[in-house]
């Protein structure tokens, strides 16, 4: 009998366009002698389009959103859609939410599959909604005792009430240069590095345009580190990698708004330092009860303190992207992650029953 495993993908988030290229590539390294594939679309407005099963791999992104076959869902009709509609399957075995960012990484796609009783890829619902939110993050780190920068937080309403006491205690605190960012965001949207009071007054505006609550952090000048791990209760690192932006000065712009990186696996780093870092990425994952994976993100600092960044519970996973390919590197090549992945979910499913 094969698994039938049902991928959501697209969503209502900036990360859509990576989503798609996600699913592509996931339905082309699935087999399909092993598993039934059966994709929901959820659209950039987010309706939810539920297509019939594929039978070979897709070729275009273009062939994954439905326009004309799909069938609209409502999203807690999930379940029961398939067995009321195809009379040869009874519902699903798994599903793969491969959703970026609010309304996908955050525990709110995952509180809704709770409740459906079906196992799930991924972290759940305490630790997707914890890594989303960054200050609780790093509160749960702090706690873990990992090492990592001087943050302070507000939100909106205490800004606006008295900005300038709020701009002092950043500048007592932390100075310059410091990161603002959005408490609850990803792919570095809304993030300001500021040099100047003149800097962090826009900074604070322009990370209040996406969230009522902002952080803000003390500046480092560091390598930027990537560690993948894998597993639930007992869970693996894989080797590290580097990014490091191609103009060769640090500016966390070019990462992503040029594009200008490149991915350098294995790091250049020294046995201690990667040992250090395994360390750290596994308490960071229990410290926030993670399941699944994450990617653990750190900067070694240019003085040589090795520091936490943050984890991300469903980080990019195009066959291109970091997480697959230090995987790779350590032996694990795309299609056995994915299948680890579903394993890891069913396994965390029966543990909980
Ligand atoms: P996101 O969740 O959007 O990826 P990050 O906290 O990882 O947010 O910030 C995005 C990028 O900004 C980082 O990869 C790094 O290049 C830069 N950055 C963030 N915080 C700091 C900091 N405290 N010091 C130096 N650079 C930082
Ligand atoms: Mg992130
Ligand atoms: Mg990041």
């Amino acid at each position: 009998m094969k698994i039938k495993l049902c991928l959501l993908y697209g969503g209502k988030s900036a990360e859509h366009e990576v989503s798609l290229q996600t699913a592509k590539a996931v339905t082309q390294a699935l087999n399909t002698e092993k598993f039934a594939i059966f994709p929901i679309y959820i659209t950039k407005e987010g309706k939810w389009i539920k297509g019939k099963e594929l039978i070979e791999s897709i070729k275009d992104v273009k062939e994954l959103t439905f326009k004309e076959d799909g069938e609209e869902i409502v999203p807690h009709a999930l379940n029961a859609s398939l067995a009321l509609n195809e009379e040869k399957s009874s519902n699903y075995d798994v599903i793969f939410p491969l959703l970026h960012g609010p309304n996908g990484e955050d525990g709110t796609v995952q509180g809704m599959l709770e409740l459906l009783n079906i196992p799930y890829v991924g972290n759940g619902v305490l630790s997707s909604s914890a890594a989303m939110d960054k200050v609780i993050m790093k509160n749960l780190f702090a706690q873990e005792g990992l090492d990592q920068v001087k943050y302070t937080w507000f939100i909106r309403s205490t800004w606006e009430a008295a900005p300038e006491r709020a701009y002092e205690k950043v500048e007592s605190e932390l100075g310059y240069p410091c990161f603002v960012k959005p408490a609850n965001l990803g792919s570095s949207v809304g993030i300001s590095k500021c040099d100047n009071r003149a800097d962090l007054e826009n900074a604070f505006s322009e990370a209040f345009k996406y969230d009522r609550k902002i952080i803000i952090e003390e500046g480092v000048t560091a390598r930027e580190i990537e560690v993948g791990v894998l597993g639930n209760d007992y869970p693996e690192c894989s080797v590290a990698g580097e990014i490091v932006p191609k103009k060769g000065f640090y500016d966390y712009q070019s990462k992503y708004v040029d594009g200008n990186t490149e991915l350098v696996i294995p790091a250049d780093i020294s046995a201690e330092e990667y040992t250090e870092l395994r360390s750290m990425a596994v308490r960071a994952f229990r410290s926030l009860d993670c399941s699944g994976l994450v990617r653990a993100d750190f900067f070694i600092t240019n003085d040589g303190r090795t520091i936490i960044n943050e984890v991300n519970t469903m980080p990019g996973f195009t066959p291109f992207s970091m997480f697959p390919l230090v995987w790779k590197h350590t032996g694990v090549d795309y299609p056995e992650l994915i299948e680890r992945m579903i394993h890891l979910a069913v396994e965390r499913h029966q543990e909980k029953q």
